[in-house]
């Protein structure tokens, strides 16, 4: 059995039960990213020594857990204390980071043994990885097209069996939306479930670090592992982390799903549009109750984020002034100049450009008319979703308005990125959980490619979105083939 074929969890079983060895699983991931990798461009750093010798204290026994043995790929802002932690920018090209993300320990003492550093969009801000310094990662199903952002590295190696399940963080859509295009399932949990300790932070009333997976179940149990209070994150909940495993198969009694009326609308691909209508068909067959619930402030999402992510993003990112640590300018003549080189040599325009965009709502005279105006509107949002989470349970709509675009369409037009979010920022925003489950291939302009759903759930009621989540993929009951790498790489 090739062990790059099972899901997390079966692989985490078959290794427990001695049939696979934990050496013999690391061996066939590290060949295959050697084969495949390179036409793809998920992994910007691959740990081999590091992985084997994890692998090693597996098969003899010192290293034990519920994850022991299995491969999993990071995102390259989730800091390490072994390897670089470069968040795709020249910025942090040589950083080591003196400590590992707290997500990351647990993942480590659980037993999971850690691949590498997967691409990313620089600093988390884009929706293609093309905002990569190191050049972009292509999606799997389609090399012409992007595989999603900011965690498209991540999406792109599970997708493409690089890795059993990823790490990823998502602010405005970054796990949900590169999982959509590479079909596989993202999941953003509530913000405060788990620990941002060694994150590098983007906008961090946002920013929520989650798994990317094969399956629903594989994404709950990385979830029980990563979440849970933290005393390094003061934003982590003091709740401990659940069994959301156990809890899957339980009967959960009247299941209420809402398909809000402003996110299934004409402007969706016809693909995306028939994955909602058919997922709620699938969901009613299954006892579930529908109903259409109003989210009227939907549209003034994309402004509200950019606006509060940018501010935020423009405060974080002061740190890095060539002083402290990251990119220092050889050609500063004095301390000013020092600074303003420094920044100007190391970040890309995407990031000057959110820079100057935080910059100028947080200023002073601006401050009441952008800032404080867009924290209203956020309020608005939450309690669009509050007002409509009295009607329903479990929210059902689309992660993104069309499948994967083709690499370089949307580099040149900020606004048209940025619109990629409509779907996904609101979530953050409001805090909720959300999770996009993919249902199968639709035939785009003469390719196949991934669509899903994205299915969103109350306040730390991850429990009750997850049960959802596992019975919609159930039902549709479509696993994804492996995408066709070429030759003998699938
Ligand atoms: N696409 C969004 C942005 O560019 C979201 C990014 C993210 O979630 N990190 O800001």
């Amino acid at each position: 059995m090739d062990p790059t074929e099972l899901t997390l969890t079966d692989l985490r079983d078959a290794i427990a039960a001695g049939t696979i060895r934990a050496g013999d699983a690391i061996e066939a991931y590290l060949a295959r990213i050697e084969r495949v990798d390179g036409g793809l461009g998920c992994y910007r750093e691959v740990h081999a020594d590091r992985a084997w010798t994890r692998a090693r204290d597996v098969d003899a026994g010192t290293l034990t857990g519920p994850l022991a043995g299995v491969p999993i790929a990071l995102k390259d802002n989730l800091c390490t204390a072994w390897g670089y932690t470069a968040c795709g920018s020249r910025m942090l090209e040589h950083y080591q980071s003196p400590f590992t993300a707290t997500a990351v320990e647990r993942l480590e003492a659980a037993g999971a043994v850690m691949l590498g550093k997967t691409n990313m969009d620089e600093f988390a801000m884009g929706s293609s990885t093309e905002a990569s310094a190191f050049g972009p990662t292509v999606n799997p199903w389609d090399r012409e097209r992007v595989p999603g952002g900011s965690s498209g590295g991540s999406a792109a190696a599970v997708a493409a069996r690089l890795c059993a399940a990823a790490l990823g963080s998502d602010t405005g859509g970054s796990i949900r939306q590169p999982a959509a295009y590479c079909g596989v399932v993202g999941f953003k949990p509530s913000y405060g479930r788990v620990s941002r300790w060694g994150l590098v932070a983007f906008a961090s009333s946002l920013d929520q670090i989650g798994p990317m997976t094969r399956n629903v179940a594989d994404a709950a149990l990385l979830l029980g592992i990563i979440a849970g209070r933290d005393p390094q994150d003061s934003t982590c909940v003091d709740r401990p982390g659940e069994d959301y495993v156990s809890q899957l198969d339980q009967p959960m009694g009247e299941l209420r799903i809402g398909v809000p009326r402003q996110y299934v609308r004409g402007g969706n691909h016809t693909a995306v549009q028939q994955a909602v209508e058919r997922a709620g068909e699938l969901l009613s067959e299954q006892g579930a109750q529908l109903t259409e619930v109003d989210l009227p402030h939907t549209d003034y999402g994309v402004p509200t984020y950019y606006l509060v992510a940018t501010s935020e993003a423009s405060s974080n990112l002061a740190r890095y002034d060539g002083v402290h640590y990251g990119y220092r300018s050889e050609k500063a003549g004095d301390l000013l100049e020092l600074y303003s080189r420094s920044r100007a040599e190391a970040f890309s325009d995407e990031v000057k450009r959110r820079i100057m965009l935080g910059t100028f709502a947080l200023s002073s005279g601006y401050y009441d008319q952008y800032y404080a105006r867009a924290l209203k509107v956020r309020r608005l949002i939450r309690r669009d979703f509050d007002r409509a989470f009295e009607q329903c349970d479990v929210i059902l709509a689309p992660t993104v308005t069309d499948p994967a675009f083709r690499l370089g369409e949307k580099v040149d037009d900020p606004l048209a990125m940025y619109l990629n979010d409509v779907y996904t920022a609101n979530a953050n925003l409001a805090g909720l959980p959300a999770i996009h489950v993919p249902t199968g291939l639709a035939e785009c302009d003469g390719v196949k490619l991934p669509v899903g759903v994205q299915l969103m759930g109350q306040v730390f009621q991850e429990v009750r979105l997850l049960h959802t989540a596992m019975l919609y993929e159930k039902a549709a009951g479509q696993e994804l083939p492996v995408p066709p790498l070429g030759g003998t790489d699938s």
